[in-house]
């Protein structure tokens, strides 16, 4: 699967928006241009300010925005492209990484059990209790690194590795306005 940095609103059960104002508000950003069909969904080419709205850390990175092969367009990978999937109707839960497992935000402790303790069906009011600290915590309050994030409603940019890239202030401001609710993000 290519990598991805997800983006999402913070408060889990948050109402999700009309992905249609989230598309509007991207293509006039211009993250996002013309629509092509990927794995049988719609995907977006990146528009013309994608380096100015996602900014990449690396000094000179190679980035690519059009895909080599129509195998490239159909798989999705090698290049980067943005997909808005529609809202769930319940948070879910997308990414974590074993390697990396999530802190508990008081003592910092590794919860390295954390895929026992998630219960997809009702991850919002899943708690995990610290043995270390004795303190109690839901799962969007651990500290998950960046590896993952639980919401309702998601932005994919395929194609950018783990911390290679961040959105800029002005992205993450035009999706706060928007929802009223500040967004954050993780790598996949
Ligand atoms: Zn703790």
């Amino acid at each position: 699967m290519p990598h991805k940095l997800y983006l999402h609103p913070t408060s889990p059960s948050q109402q999700h928006l009309d992905t249609r104002l989230i598309e509007d508000k991207l293509l006039n950003l211009e993250l996002i241009e013309q629509r092509f069909q990927c794995q049988n969904q719609t995907h977006f080419y990146a528009g013309n300010r994608f380096v100015e709205l996602v900014i990449f850390l690396g000094c000179s990175p190679a980035i690519e925005f059009t895909p080599n092969s129509t195998e490239q367009v159909f798989n999705g990978e090698g290049f980067c492209h943005i997909h808005l999937p529609p809202p769930r109707h319940q948070p879910i839960l997308i990414g974590g990484d074993t390697n990396q497992p999530p802190r508990c935000p008081t003592c910092r402790t590794n919860i390295d059990d954390w895929q026992h303790l998630i219960n997809a069906n009702d991850i919002i009011n899943t708690v995990h209790h610290c043995k270390k600290c004795n303190q109690q915590h839901t799962i969007d309050q651990l500290k998950w690194r960046k590896t993952a994030g639980i919401a309702q409603q998601f932005i994919e940019i395929w194609g950018i590795y783990p911390n290679e890239a961040v959105p800029s202030e002005e992205l993450l401001s035009a999706l706060r306005q928007l929802s009223q609710n500040e967004w954050d993000f993780f790598y996949v």
